[in-house]
């Protein structure tokens, strides 16, 4: 049953991963985006183990971009281009399943990538039979630095969308104090000129909810797997 679990975790990660790959192609800047190979089930009724996994050959440098270490922390490596990329599908995949699920093992050679391990934070996600981590997600939000490749897919800030998913936490006991600043510091001109920078904010999240329709569009993707 493990290499049923096993395809279906990689299978469903290199879906989530077309999509992405969808969104980073119409970004000139980008450069290539990342593909999850796939992986075949094999059944050999003849065999003591009859499930075997079947996957093309990457050639090229083996490597490892992402691990859970043996603390259940993600051990994330962040210096090529392709590892920086990899973080940032890890923040997209958390963005687009709201905070539900990460991809905690990545490997491969270059853009291809396979032996895909992912959480959930809880069990039962998308009907995957694997404990819940929350423990990882937690980290991730607090271990996750945005790169150059974040900020070119517009991806929320994680501390932000932290607050929003969490709105109970004692961390929201500091707006009023912020607030409170904020309403003080306001009758001062400078502050007031600071103000004025603020329909530059403004742009940008309208930039941010224009994206929004082809989101919408991409998520139909799933759905059509699901059918498959
Ligand atoms: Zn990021």
């Amino acid at each position: 049953m493990f290499y049923i679990q096993e395809c279906k975790i990689q299978n469903l990660a290199r879906e989530y991963c077309k999509i992405f790959a969808a969104e980073t192609r119409v970004i000139e800047n980008f450069g290539p985006s990342l593909e999850v190979i796939p992986v075949y089930l094999m059944y050999r009724p003849a065999n003591a183990v009859p499930y075997a996994t079947v996957e093309t050959d990457l050639t090229g440098v083996y490597q490892k971009f992402s691990d859970l270490d043996y603390t259940g922390r993600i051990d994330m490596r962040t210096g090529s281009e392709v590892e920086q990329k990899c973080c940032t599908l890890q923040h997209w995949i958390f963005q687009w399943t709201n905070g539900n699920l990460l991809f905690t093992r990545l490997e491969g050679v270059d853009t291809k990538i396979t032996g895909v391990g992912i959480s959930v934070k809880s069990t039962g996600h998308q009907g995957l039979s694997i404990e819940a981590n929350p423990k990882v997600f937690e980290q991730f939000v607090s271990q996750h630095k945005c790169n150059y490749f974040c900020g070119l897919l517009g991806l929320r800030s994680l501390k932000v969308m932290d607050s929003l998913l969490t709105p109970a936490k004692p961390k929201s006991s500091r707006s009023p104090l912020l607030q409170r600043k904020m309403a003080a510091g306001s009758s001062s001109p400078q502050t007031g000129r600071k103000a004025a920078g603020s329909p530059r904010l403004s742009r940008k999240t309208e930039q941010e909810g224009s994206k929004m329709p082809t989101k919408q569009k991409a998520a139909d993707a799933p759905k059509t797997i699901k059918m498959a």
